[in-house]
This record gives C-alpha cells, sequence and structure tokens, in this order.
C-alpha cells in the first residue's frame, strides 16, 4: 500500500504523531523497533511532570496550554485517566535559573501562583525540607501523566482511527525519491507521501545529519518506600524541581505501586549511545539520588523499592527540533527533546501531522533545524 504518511518510531512522539495524521483521514503507517510501550527508550518509567511556569522560556506556555487540551481530549477518546493535577514545586535559590524563569513564565501568562519561602513550603507541604535561602513557586495547575498509559494510548486510539502500526520492525534505512519516500525494514520496504522520524535516543542513527548537534544521556530515577508516607500523597505533595548547590532535582507524590520517585537532572553527565548503555544501576547512582532526597525530602529516605534507567537526547541548546529536513521537506523530524518533552507529545504529535500534510504550516523558529 502506498501510504500518505509513515511515522518512523512509535515511543512516546510517533505514537501522538499516528495519532493526529490518522485522526485526519491519512493512510498512515508507525514503524516501531519494539513494542508499545517498551523499556528501552525515554518513555518508560511511569510518570512524567506536566508544568505551566515553564521557566526555560515562556515561549513553551502556549503549547504546554494546547498539550493539556489534547491530552483531555485523548482521556475521552480511551476513557481513561492519563492525567494527574498536584500542583508543581519549582524551587530555588532567589536568583536561579528556575526562579527567574519560572517566575517570568508566570508573569508573562498570567498564571496563578504563589512564591513561599522554605518554611511557607513546609508548613504548606510537610515532606519538603528546602534550605532557609531557598524559595518556591507553587503553581496550582502542574502535574504528572502516566507515561506508558499516555503511548499506549495515542497508540490505541490511532489504529482506532484506521492507522497499521507495525511492531517489532528495526527500520533500516529512508530514501527520498519521486516525490515521496521509502523506508526499508528488516522485513519489507514501505512508500508514503511523507515521513515523519521521531525516533528518540536513535535520531543521530537514522539521520546521520543530526548526529553533530545530538547527544544521548543516561538518565537513573531512584523508588523508595517513604518513612513517612503520609506525607508523600498526591493530595499533599505537588511534583517538583529543585535547582540546588547539590544539583537539579525532580520527583513526584508516592505511587502506591512503586513508592516515591525522584531523579537528577543529567543525572551523572554520561554520554552514551541507545544500544550499548549500561542499563544495571549502580550504587554511585543510587548515591547521587540518596543526597537529593537526604537533604531536601528526609521523610522520603527510607529503603529503595527500585531503580531505572533511561535516556535524555539532548540539543545543544536543549530546546526541540520540530521542523522539515531543509533538503528534503517531505521528511518532518521530532527529536531533540532534552530531557524535558514527555508533556508536550500530544501537541507535538500534532505540529508533527501540521508539517507533513499541510504546506502552509510554518516550523517555530525556536525548535528549528537552522538554529542549530
Ligand atoms: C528519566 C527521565 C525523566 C524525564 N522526565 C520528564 C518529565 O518529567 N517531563 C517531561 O515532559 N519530560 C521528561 N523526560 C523527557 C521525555 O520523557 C522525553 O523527551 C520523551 O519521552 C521523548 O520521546 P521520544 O518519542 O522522542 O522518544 P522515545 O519514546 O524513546 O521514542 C522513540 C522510539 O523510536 C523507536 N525507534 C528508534 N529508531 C528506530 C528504528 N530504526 N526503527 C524503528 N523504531 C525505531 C524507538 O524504539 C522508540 O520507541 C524525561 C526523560 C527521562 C529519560
Amino acid at each position: 500500500m502506498f501510504y500518505d504518511a509513515i511515522v518512523l518510531g512509535v515511543g512516546g512522539m510517533g505514537s501522538a504523531a499516528v495519532y493526529h495524521l490518522a485522526r485526519r483521514g491519512a493512510r498512515v503507517l508507525g514503524i516501531e523497533q519494539f513494542g508499545i510501550p517498551h523499556d528501552r527508550g525515554s518513555s518508560h518509567g511511569v510518570s512524567r511532570i506536566i508544568r505551566l511556569a515553564y521557566w526555560e522560556h515562556p515561549d513553551y506556555v502556549p503549547l504546554v496550554r494546547r498539550a493539556y487540551d489534547l491530552w483531555r481530549d485523548l482521556e475521552g477518546s480511551v476513557g481513561e485517566p492519563l492525567l494527574t493535577v498536584t500542583g508543581t514545586i519549582d524551587g530555588g535559590p532567589p536568583d536561579s535559573r528556575t526562579i527567574r524563569g519560572s517566575l517570568s513564565a508566570c508573569r508573562t501568562h498570567g498564571l496563578a501562583h504563589e512564591l513561599l519561602d522554605a518554611a511557607a513550603l513546609s508548613r504548606r507541604f510537610p515532606g519538603y525540607r528546602l534550605p532557609d535561602d531557598h524559595v518556591a513557586v507553587f503553581q496550582p495547575e502542574g502535574g504528572f501523566l502516566f507515561a506508558e498509559r499516555c503511548t499506549l494510548a495515542h497508540a490505541n486510539a490511532a489504529r482506532a482511527a484506521g492507522a497499521d502500526v507495525h511492531l517489532d520492525q528495526r527500520a533500516t534505512g529512508w530514501t527520498v525519491a519521486g516525490g515521496g519516500v521509502q523506508v526499508t525494514t528488516e522485513r519489507a520496504r514501505y512508500h508514503a507521501a511523507k515521513l515523519v522520524i521521531t525516533a528518540g535516543p536513535w535520531l543521530a542513527a537514522v539521520v546521520p545529519a543530526l548526529a553533530r548537534h545530538l547527544t544521548v544521556e543516561r538518565q537513573v530515577v531512584l523508588w523508595t518506600r517513604p518513612l513517612r508516607p503520609e506525607l508523600f500523597t498526591s493530595d499533599r505533595f505537588p511534583v517538583f524541581y529543585i535547582d540546588t548547590p547539590r544539583g537539579g532535582f525532580y520527583g513526584f507524590p508516592l505511587d502506591p505501586a512503586r513508592g516515591f520517585k525522584i531523579g537528577k537532572y543529567h543525572h551523572r553527565r554520561q554520554r552514551t549511545d541507545p544500544d550499548s548503555v549500561d542499563r544495571t544501576c549502580s550504587p554511585e547512582d543510587e548515591a547521587a539520588l540518596r543526597d537529593g532526597i537526604a537533604h531536601y525530602f528526609p521523610d522520603a529516605n527510607g529503603p529503595t523499592a527500585s531503580m531505572s534507567t533511561c535516556l535524555f537526547t539532548n540539543t545543544p541548546d536543549e530546546h526541540f527540533i520540530i521542523d522539515r529536513l531543509p533538503d528534503h521537506p517531505e521528511v518532518v523530524i521530532a527529536g531533540g527533546f532534552s530531557g524535558h518533552g514527555f508533556k508536550f507529545c500530544s501537541v507535538v504529535g500534532e505540529m508533527a501531522a501540521d508539517l507533513a500534510l499541510d504546506p502552509a504550516s510554518s516550523r517555530l523558529s525556536l525548535f528549528a533545524i537552522d538554529r542549530l
């Protein structure tokens, strides 16, 4: 069959792209090298933060708003909850990039928020113990997404809208010819008018021209059994990102099955490759995360429940790549999500479908390939 579009890589972003393409009536094929979901890319580990007070750049705020609407639509389509609102805490010294950026996003976009000192934060949310010279921005609309459920929901809704999704099939190459694209896998050759590449940490392997702009980085997260679990339930403990002298830490309220989850932003800054990454978690990995719990969440510093590795795909400025390839406008790239992309999957799927199907749609300059 000749497809209107092929989506190469059906993880967090690709599942959303397949869904949005299929919903518009396009004949679409998603090709995934593993299953849906799986735990070898960037979109596993139960939960992902969604937040509006976007300290990285205020231009993300309208995109997060659109992402919320689309996540809620998807919940309606599949009939299961995907997004839990807990509020968000951005913490750090008053002059840190996180606090300045978070306040700037709130003020620029008129977001509800409160600025709390460390003592007020602990009174309000007693699981938190920030240093006296730190402050926190509380934004009540933030929360978290169930990551694997989101990917599966997009894939299932895409199939229901008529998409084909082929699993356990690695794409080994693609070419552009005669106004269309050809994708070769281990088993077959497929043709389409457009190609959307959402290969996550494998993006550099699939599009070598982008390799010099991308760094894959090994991450580790830790789940503990808190000493005082009642302080970390989702009604009393907002998700957080804290910018501290010991590093940036992010985390979530207690998951009844898994425990209290914490990660350290960029972890131990280990560059890696998705096919050879060390997926065994070491005492050094645990120590890096315990450091954050012991200092800032001492009542969560109980026994280890589990640990897991995951991958970031970083661009030099840590903004995304969502654009057509300059030499091949029939190929759309959505990648380089630099450790903060998951919340946007729903809206990135929509943007990728726009770029693939609508010649008049233009990319955002923040995500343009030619900025790199
Ligand atoms: C530990 C950790 C914590 C994070 N926390 C947050 C957070 O709190 N909030 C947030 O918004 N973001 C967060 N992120 C970032 C976010 O999870 C990622 O930006 C997002 O999941 C990237 O999705 P993706 O679709 O690009 O990658 P993936 O989900 O990995 O998808 C890529 C897919 O392409 C497939 N593929 C690749 N090559 C081929 C091929 N040749 N043939 C067939 N299939 C192929 C892969 O198998 C994979 O399924 C976090 C990331 C990590 C690792």
